[in-house]
C-alpha cells in the first residue's frame, strides 16, 4: 500500500510526485515508458515564468539555449512581437528525467516500463492496474498525458479534442533563421488556428507544424516553401497537444488530473509544459494536504485552483476559435499594420487610425479587443 501513486512521468507527474514525496508520503511512479522522458514529443520551448513561479530554477542540465521572447509571422511576410519574456529551448528529456529525480531524491519509487491498464475504487482509496499487477494508494493522480486513460475510467473528461503536432530536428546549418534567439511562429489560414514553426536551440532547431490540420504535410510544405531540406534532418517527432477537453471535474475525493491528461493546455499556441508544471505542483500540494489530514475531499480543492486558473480562462479558447476564420488577406492586413512591432504598441491612437484607413475592419474591433485580451493572458502566463 502507498499513500500516492502518479501515473505519468512528464512535467505534470513529476512535479505532483515532488511534491507529495517531500512531504514524507510514500510515493509510486508509474510510468509506461522505459526510459524517461524518451521519445521526446515536444519543440522544447518554455517561458522563464513558467519554471520559477512553480519553484524550478533553469538548470546547465536541461537548458540548451535562452530566447528572448517569439515572434509572428504574416503569410504575406510581416511579422511582429508575440512576447519579449525571455524563455528557453530545452532538452525535453533531460528535463522530465530531472524532474521525476527530484521525486526520486526524497524518497519516491519509480518503475518505468509500466503501463497502467485500469482505475477502480477501493474501501481504502484506490486499486491502480498495470502489467497484470495492482496497486493500492489512498491518492491517485492521472498525468498520463493527452490521451489519457484514466481521466475517463474515473468519469472527469467526458470528451477530447487534440491536435496534431509533426517536428523535424535539423542541424542549426540546415535552417535559415530570421533572429537566433527567438522562437518564430508562422501562421496562415492553411494552419487552421495552428501555426507552423522555427524554435533555435543550440546546434540544433525544431521545425515543424500543428493544428487541426495535417500536421506532416504541414510540415513538409513549410521545409519546401523555406528551402529546409528534410533529409537533413536528425531527429522525427509527432504527438498530440489537447485542444478543447470537457471536464466535470478535476478532481474526486482522492483522485486528481493534471497537466495534458486534464487538457490543461494553452488553446492559442499548444503550450503545455508551463501548464503541466502548475497544475502538477497543485495536484501534489492537494493530495500531501489530503492524506495529512486524513480527507478525501481536501483534493476537492484542487479543482477549484485549476478552474480559477488563467490556463482554463474561455477567453483563450474563444480568441483561437475567431483566429481560426480569418483568412490570409485579414491576417496579413492586420499584419501589415504591425509589421516590425509589438502587439502591444497597439493603441487608441492607432487602433483608430487603422480603423479610419480599413473601415471593414470596424465590425471586427470587438473581436480584435478580446484577442488582444488573451495575447496578455499567454504572455503572462501562456508559454
Ligand atoms: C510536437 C509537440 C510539440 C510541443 N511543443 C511544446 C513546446 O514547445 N512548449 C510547450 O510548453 N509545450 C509543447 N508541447 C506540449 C507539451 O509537450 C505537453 O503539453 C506536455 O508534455 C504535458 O506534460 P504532461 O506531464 O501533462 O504530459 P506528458 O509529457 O505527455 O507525460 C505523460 C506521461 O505519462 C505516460 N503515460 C501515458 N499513459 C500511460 C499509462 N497508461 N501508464 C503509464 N504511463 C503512461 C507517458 O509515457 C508520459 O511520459 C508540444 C507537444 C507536441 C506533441
Amino acid at each position: 500500500m502507498h499513500d500516492a501513486i502518479v501515473v505519468g512521468a512528464g512535467p505534470a507527474g513529476g512535479m505532483a510526485a515532488r511534491r507529495i514525496a517531500a512531504a514524507g508520503f510514500r510515493t509510486l511512479v508509474l510510468e509506461k515508458k522505459r526510459v524517461v522522458g524518451e521519445p521526446v514529443q515536444c519543440a522544447e520551448g518554455v517561458s522563464h515564468f513558467g519554471l520559477v513561479s512553480n519553484g524550478l530554477r533553469p538548470s546547465d542540465e536541461w537548458v540548451v539555449q535562452g530566447v528572448r521572447g517569439a515572434r509572428c509571422f504574416l503569410p504575406g511576410g510581416s511579422s511582429f512581437t508575440i512576447t519579449d519574456l525571455p524563455g528557453y529551448s530545452i532538452d525535453r528529456a533531460r528535463f522530465d528525467r530531472w524532474i521525476v529525480q527530484g521525486a526520486v531524491d526524497t524518497g519516491a519509487d519509480l518503475r518505468t516500463g509500466t503501463r497502467v491498464t485500469g482505475l477502480a475504487r477501493t474501501d481504502r482509496g484506490w486499486r491502480v492496474r498495470a502489467d497484470g499487477e495492482s496497486f493500492d494508494a489512498r491518492v491517485v493522480i492521472g498525468a498520463d498525458g493527452p490521451t489519457s486513460l484514466l481521466g475517463r475510467i474515473a468519469g472527469c473528461v467526458t470528451s477530447t479534442d487534440l491536435i496534431r503536432a509533426y517536428e523535424y530536428r535539423f542541424p542549426r546549418g540546415a535552417v535559415a533563421i530570421p533572429e537566433e534567439d527567438r522562437f518564430h511562429l508562422f501562421v496562415a489560414q492553411r494552419y487552421e488556428g495552428g501555426y507552423a514553426w522555427v524554435f533555435p536551440r543550440g546546434d540544433e532547431v525544431n521545425v515543424g507544424a500543428g493544428g487541426h490540420i495535417d500536421a506532416y504535410a504541414a510540415t513538409m510544405a513549410f521545409c519546401r516553401e523555406r528551402g529546409i531540406d528534410p533529409g537533413r534532418r536528425i531527429a522525427t517527432i509527432a504527438g498530440t497537444i489537447p485542444y478543447r477537453f470537457d471536464v466535470r471535474a478535476y478532481a474526486l475525493p482522492g483522485f486528481a488530473i493534471a497537466g495534458d491528461a486534464a487538457g490543461v493546455t494553452n488553446p492559442m499556441n499548444g503550450a503545455g509544459i508551463h501548464p503541466g508544471l502548475f497544475t502538477g505542483r497543485h495536484a501534489g500540494a492537494c493530495a500531501a494536504a489530503s492524506l495529512a489530514d486524513e480527507d478525501p475531499d481536501v483534493m476537492l480543492e484542487y479543482d477549484r485552483i485549476v478552474r480559477a486558473s488563467p490556463f482554463v480562462d474561455p477567453v483563450l479558447l474563444w480568441a483561437i476559435e475567431r483566429f481560426r476564420t480569418w483568412d490570409d488577406g485579414l491576417l496579413d492586413s492586420v499584419g501589415a499594420e504591425l509589421d516590425g512591432r509589438s502587439w502591444r504598441d497597439v493603441d487608441l491612437p492607432l487602433a483608430l487610425s487603422v480603423l479610419l484607413r480599413k473601415p471593414w475592419l470596424v465590425p471586427r474591433s470587438r473581436s480584435f479587443l478580446r484577442i488582444l485580451r488573451a495575447l496578455d493572458l499567454c504572455e503572462r502566463y501562456g508559454w
